[in-house]
């Protein structure tokens, strides 16, 4: 009887948090400009009213009494758990601080992009303090283990710590500043499809082709524009990818559509009966993460994928495609070049954007840099770590809208995405026969199904680490990332 009121009401909140979901949804994508006071309004009464029900006392003592209940099932037993350790963690949260905090964010975006149009740090790092400082406190209320940066990093990826994250990029830095170098004696081949026009709609008509391919179901979602693409979802049954154009650069949305109709697979992977229970949810920002990349990456750079969709591109944009082949697609599609934007790096350096982000946050949060020195800092990594001289804070410091946000302890769950997608989609190549030959045939349902089978039909039954045990029979390992990409580029620079 009770675990039946459990689940009603954790139904209760999931309610009001997709609808939240909804609504932030439609102002990124179909709100016009005026609606947007009233829109901010709205989520925030039912933020509030979220908050309310999920640290209702009673919803607590009913919690409690779940897990004392001896005649649970393992996967009840589980969901009370992490329902248990999730209300825990928010009633940690006193409301004067999380007021003080949602005002701090909405001021200091507003800083952020005023310090955006001036081109200039100064203008938002007095908010950044405010938030840095915010943050630190933040830590210290959810209290931790060893470093505070670990409570932060919970919010995004619950059980990473920074001395795990710290042995893993210390590997990381070695290994790809090595295949760096290689890239850099070796000579840049050209990109054939550069310099021309591909047309928006023309490059829609691929993407939608490419998710049906993917087994993405139009009948439990749909694609729409919007400036940042993003996957959000209702339900299992309703999840929704965004995609940008860039018409200059027929590879951008279609690696963008594909990302996140990779992160939609997961959305709609999830069982339906568990809506509203930590096995209806998804793991982790890293896990989720893996899911996009394994798509965007293993799969849509890979040579195999191209030499079966080359012919959709051939057909779609005649012209710009005449007398190039498959091989100069993924050739173009591979190149690796050290940048500024993080949003713009390929594969390999992508890394150490992430790399010099995460070690500047866990200083700022441990105190050992402050705001003020953030932005020489900033800049002075990027010269040792991807040799580029940043020219302003626009292309440097201000790029991102993560702190601006609040969000501190996010950044490394993307390069663990990466790394998780190469491990699964080695384990994946050698459970399922020929899946290279599949690929080339455009046959990707037989890896849908085993994404599915493996890892999304669980939620979050099982942490990120057991589940990439029970996957992969070991703990994240970065020799899986080291393998798939060295031989790839060796191919593209030919070495
Ligand atoms: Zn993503």
């Amino acid at each position: 009887m009770s675990y039946q009121k459990y689940i009603e009401t954790n139904r209760k909140i999931a309610d009001i948090g997709y609808s939240i979901a909804l609504l932030s949804w439609d102002q990124e994508v179909m709100m016009p400009a005026k609606g947007a006071e009233a829109r901010s309004s709205q989520i925030s009464t039912l933020s509030v009213i979220a908050h309310e029900w999920s640290t209702d006392e009673r919803y607590g003592e009913l919690l409690h009494a779940l897990a004392e209940d001896k005649s649970l099932s393992w996967e009840q037993k589980r969901n009370v758990e992490l329902s248990l350790r999730d209300y825990e963690k928010q009633k940690k949260y006193n409301s004067d601080f999380v007021k003080k905090l949602s005002q701090t964010i909405s001021k200091s975006f507003n800083a952020w992009q005023a310090a955006r149009k001036a081109n200039d740090f100064k203008v938002f790092a007095p908010l950044l303090k405010e938030i840095v400082a915010l943050k630190r406190e933040e830590a210290e209320m959810l209290t931790y283990e060893t470093h505070p940066y670990n409570a932060l990093m919970d919010d995004y990826e619950p059980g990473a710590t920074v001395a795990q994250i710290d042995e893993l990029f210390a590997g990381v830095k070695v290994s790809l500043s090595e295949m760096l170098d290689k890239i850099n004696q070796s000579p840049q081949p050209k990109n054939l499809f550069a310099g021309k026009k591909y047309e928006a709609d023309k490059q829609w008509k691929i993407t939608q082709e490419l998710l049906k391919k993917m087994g993405y179901d139009f009948d439990a979602g749909r694609q729409d524009y919007a400036p940042h693409p993003f996957c959000t979802s209702f339900s299992a049954k309703d999840v929704r990818v965004t995609t940008r154009a860039d018409e200059s650069d027929v590879f951008d949305m279609l690696s963008s559509s594909v990302h996140e109709g990779g992160h939609a697979l997961y959305e709609q992977g999830l069982l339906e009966e568990n809506y509203g229970l930590p096995a209806g949810s998804a793991i982790s920002l890293g896990i989720h993460e893996s899911q996009s990349r394994l798509w965007e990456n293993c799969v849509g750079r890979s040579e195999a994928f191209w030499k079966n969709n080359f012919q959709l591109l051939s057909d779609v944009f005649p012209e710009q495609t005449k007398g190039l082949t498959a091989h100069d697609a993924f050739i173009a599609d591979n190149i690796i070049q050290p940048s500024l934007i993080r949003v713009q790096a390929d594969e390999l350096t992508y890394h150490f954007h992430i790399m010099i982000r995460y070690e500047l946050e866990k200083r700022l949060v441990e105190g050992s840099l402050e705001v003020e020195d953030l932005k020489d800092a900033w800049n002075e990594m990027y010269l040792k770590y991807l040799k580029v001289k940043v020219p302003s804070d626009n292309q440097g410091v201000l790029q991102d809208i993560h702190w601006s946000h609040g969000s501190l302890g996010y950044f490394a769950t993307y390069s663990l995405g990466s790394f998780y997608a190469a491990q699964f989609f080695n384990k994946a190549s050698q459970e399922i026969a020929d899946l290279d030959k599949m690929i080339e045939r455009g046959n990707y349902l037989p890896l849908k199904n085993w994404l599915n089978q493996n890892i999304h039909q669980y939620g979050r039954l099982f942490d990120a680490s057991e589940i990439c045990g029970k996957v992969t029979g070991e703990k994240l390992n970065f020799k899986y990332f080291k393998e798939y990409l060295e031989p790839k580029l060796a191919k593209v620079y030919q070495w």
